[in-house]
């Protein structure tokens, strides 16, 4: 059994050879508003040595200096999202799930930036990005490719 999805043309498909989705979050930080065009991302992860592109290759932007946001280069849909490093684990968009009902949201993140009239995950538990020394640490380095 693998989890499977794919981009809106599909070109692009992928499969994740897991039980089930790791993480499955919404992110409102203004990098993931701009990266999917959305009023926040939602993503659901597995170890990125279970994901498979399984037809066409994803085209990558490094949205920072940490990482690296797949889409499709023929329709454009946003597909996977995942830190260069040490993070093991890389997410796809819970849109491009052939079966997004399987990804029910855990966490939110980037609180600082949710746009106020987004108001659907109020009990959802979250956190504001760089909210402890280890996150201020692991972004303070980073150079963000978005102007
Ligand atoms: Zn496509
Ligand atoms: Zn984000």
């Amino acid at each position: 059994m693998a989890i499977t999805g794919g981009c809106q043309c599909g070109k692009v498909r992928y499969a994740m050879h897991v039980e089930r989705v790791e993480k499955p979050h919404v992110c409102h930080c203004r990098m993931c508003q701009k990266a999917t065009g959305g009023v926040f991302a939602a993503l659901a992860g597995c170890a990125k040595a279970s994901l498979e592109w399984t037809a066409g290759d994803p085209a990558f932007f490094a949205s920072s200096s940490l990482a690296m946001r797949g889409f499709c280069r023929d329709c454009g849909t946003p597909l996977s999202f995942a830190y260069t490093t040490p993070e093991a684990r890389i997410y796809v968009t819970i849109g491009s799930l052939d079966d997004p009902d399987a990804a029910g949201i855990e966490i939110q993140y980037g609180l600082e930036s949710r746009i106020r009239w987004v108001e659907f995950c109020e009990a959802v538990p979250g956190e504001i990005t760089g909210d402890s020394a280890d996150a201020q640490a692991f972004f303070a380095g980073m150079v963000n490719n978005q102007p």
